[in-house]
């Protein structure tokens, strides 16, 4: 029986019960980011992943009521669940008695961040499991498992439990989800739970530009011209406006030997015992170790008869008598009543009158060289996350759950060109003023690795309405569109305009070197936008209109369109793992831009890197990063490196 959960049969819940001890007074919910209250964020959030809202407070309840449309909820009094007690339990069971639909999504009021796919996965990970409860978690690079339980996705059923727990007096929420049959779904990205809690919290998220809390409307604004983003700040942004957009990249079964770097459009939850069996992890003999207790003190030797053997693929299949073992290789299955094996390097054979081992009962512990089934992961865990980018071991790990197919991602449809008069094909004759578009050609390369379909548009003059009629003709085949060339501010530089006739500009210029020119946003093949609003958003595609200059659109793939391409096609994210190196020679940086130099690193002899800038750091041709096999990465804030100052890395290896 396959089971699924509508939208229409979940009720958003945003808990705004609490105190405001923290928030000057005011209750967190009705705090201001971006010009609406903070929980009128969390509701834009849970709107469409849901068929009603329903928010819980304990007071300002005519405020909450007021908070008007689209986000028309309807508000309950926490304390009508239960009078002598206000924590998150209460507001959770105010909102299951209120709601009138099967499920129930429950989010804090304070988490404007809050994934737009929440219901989906967690409804996927219920409907898997079989489960009552899905809530959240979050697993750091260290694997530390981080729970969010005031995410979760609940049957209101559970109502008139919850209420006789809590007038047991058992008012913590994970001790309540324990009693039930709960998933805990890991998340890739933490942030999308941050809850604020103080005002200078509050503040800092409201310097953030408004596309990272506000889905449902992409910035109209682009900042003024001249102010370029900081690096870190602008890959949020991207691959915020992408995640918000990855819902709509449907989901195809492939057969598992296509599917190397697709990603998991569901979690994969085991099937079946890894290990199946119980098994042998030695060559020796299986025996029951009771015996070595019976054995008694002192060193006791055990004598026992080999009743047959267990090979791998070839089990002993009878009852193994009372006092007896079974020759058993490694990978064999244990047989029934066997739960010891003992190396065959610490036993004597003896052969007469019939076959024996013995050795001395020290010599092994009960349990010891045995595989449990399960052991590995059991039966109904999880085995690999939705969002899972699959590695060769993932593919190899679907195939011993005895998977043949796989549920991915579609892959993403790109296209691609290169603008700029002077830019000929290669091997077209350059005359006096081409340049070979190399571009387009490393962009390729690069999108081949994410394992995308690439839409290539060639060189497109710097023509205006050259370049509108490309971009037109993209969109409706494409969910992002990459443009090299003319995305800065000269005479022949058409692409920011462009992108703000055919959509919304979310930001342009970088403060990074190489690559201050970029633009990224998103376009609509339909009529030019309507106060700011794409007047269609299922042909609205992604764009991003990457410097002209090699290494700079090289590495603004890297930093921006790569993150947002990843986001879109659903997969968590990566981040590129930087080393610490000691830096050979002084290097020129100044402050308010992030910068990436060409580098040649190697690994001392005390285990230590180092690197050395290359001498040419020209940007204007892929030849410096061709002789590199690193970038050196100087942060934002950073000033000047003298020589011997450490310095971050990262390896080009895989990346490019
Ligand atoms: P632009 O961003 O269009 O101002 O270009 C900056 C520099 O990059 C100019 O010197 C261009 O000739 C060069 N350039 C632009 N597009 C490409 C390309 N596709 N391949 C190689 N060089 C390019
Ligand atoms: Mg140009």
């Amino acid at each position: 029986m396959s089971m699924r959960i509508p939208a229409t049969s979940i009720t958003g819940l945003a808990l705004a019960g609490g105190r405001a001890t923290r928030m000057g007074g005011v209750d967190k919910g009705l705090q201001t980011l971006h010009g609406r209250p903070l929980i009128a964020h969390v509701l834009a959030r849970l709107a469409p992943q849901t068929g009603g809202l329903i928010i819980s407070a304990n007071r300002h309840l005519d405020e909450y009521a007021a908070l008007g449309a689209p986000w028309q909820a309807r508000v309950v009094a926490d304390a009508a669940a239960l009078p002598r007690f206000s924590g998150p339990l209460a507001g959770l069971l105010a909102g299951m008695r209120c709601a009138q639909t099967e499920w129930l999504l429950m989010a804090p009021c304070d988490s404007p961040c809050l994934p737009v796919d929440l219901a989906r996965t967690l409804a996927a990970a219920i409907c898997a499991q079989r489960a009552d409860i899905a809530t959240v978690c979050t697993v750091d690079a260290a694997h530390h498992t981080t729970l969010h339980p005031v995410f979760a996705l609940l049957r209101t059923a559970l109502a008139d439990d919850l209420a006789a727990r809590l007038a047991a007096g058992e008012f913590k929420v994970q001790t309540w989800y324990a009693r039930h049959n709960t998933v805990k779904v890991p998340f890739p990205d933490e942030r999308a739970f941050y809850n604020i809690n103080s005002l200078p919290e509050l503040t800092a998220l409201s310097s953030l530009p408004s596309p990272l809390t506000t889905p449902e409307q992409p910035s109209g604004q682009p900042p003024p011209d001249g102010q370029a983003l900081r690096v870190d700040v602008a890959r949020d942004l991207a691959i915020q406006q992408a995640r918000q957009r990855a819902p709509r990249i449907g989901a195809e079964d492939v057969p598992l030997g296509d599917a190397l770097d697709r990603v998991l459009a569901q979690p994969v939850i085991s099937p079946l015992n890894i290990p199946a069996h119980d098994y042998s992890a030695m060559d020796g003999y299986a025996f029951c170790g009771e015996l070595l207790a019976a054995a008694g003190s002192g060193s006791p030797s055990l004598r026992l008869p080999i009743a047959g053997q267990s090979l791998a693929g070839h089990p002993f299949d009878a009852d193994v008598p009372r006092g007896a073992c079974v020759r058993i290789m490694t990978g064999a299955p244990l047989p029934a009543g066997c739960d010891t094996v003992i190396a065959q390097e610490f036993v004597e054979r003896v052969a007469a009158p019939s076959l024996v081992i013995v050795f001395p009962a020290s010599a092994v512990t009960r349990g010891a060289n045995c595989r449990r089934a399960g052991e590995y992961l059991a039966a109904s865990q999880l085995a690999l996350p939705a969002g899972r980018r699959l590695r060769a071991c993932d593919v190899g790990l679907a195939a011993s759950l005895g998977m043949a197919r796989v549920s991915v991602k579609r892959r993403l449809r790109i296209a691609l060109f290169s603008t700029g008069d002077e830019l000929r094909a290669p091997g077209q004759a350059l005359g006096n003023a081409g340049i070979p578009d190399s571009n387009r050609f490393m962009l390729h390369a690069m999108l081949h690795r994410l394992n995308v379909e690439v839409h290539d548009l060639g060189i497109v003059r710097d023509d205006p309405a050259a370049l509108e009629a490309a971009l037109r003709g993209a969109i409706p085949h494409a969910d992002a569109v990459i443009a090299s060339g003319g995305a800065s501010a000269g005479d022949t530089d058409f692409i920011c305009t462009l992108l703000q006739t055919l959509g919304e500009v979310t930001f342009r210029g970088l403060a990074m070197r190489p690559g201050r020119p970029f633009a990224f946003g998103q376009i609509s093949a339909e009529s030019p936008s309507q106060n700011g609003v794409p007047s269609s958003q299922a042909h609205a595609a992604l764009f991003f209109g990457l410097p002209g200059n090699p290494v700079a659109a090289l590495v603004a793939f890297w930093q921006i369109v790569r993150p947002a391409l990843l986001a879109l096609m659903g997969a968590a994210q990566k981040p590129t793992p930087l080393i610490a190196a000691t830096c050979d020679a002084p290097l020129r940086k100044r402050a308010g831009r992030t910068e990436f130099l060409c580098g040649v690193a190697a690994r001392g002899a005390s285990g230590l890197w180092h690197v050395t800038p290359t001498a040419q750091q020209g940007s204007g041709s892929f030849v410096t990063v061709s002789q590199a096999n690193c970038f050196i990465v100087l942060a934002h804030e950073r000033g000047q490196v003298s020589a011997g100052d450490p310095v971050d890395i990262a390896l080009f290896d895989e990346l490019f």
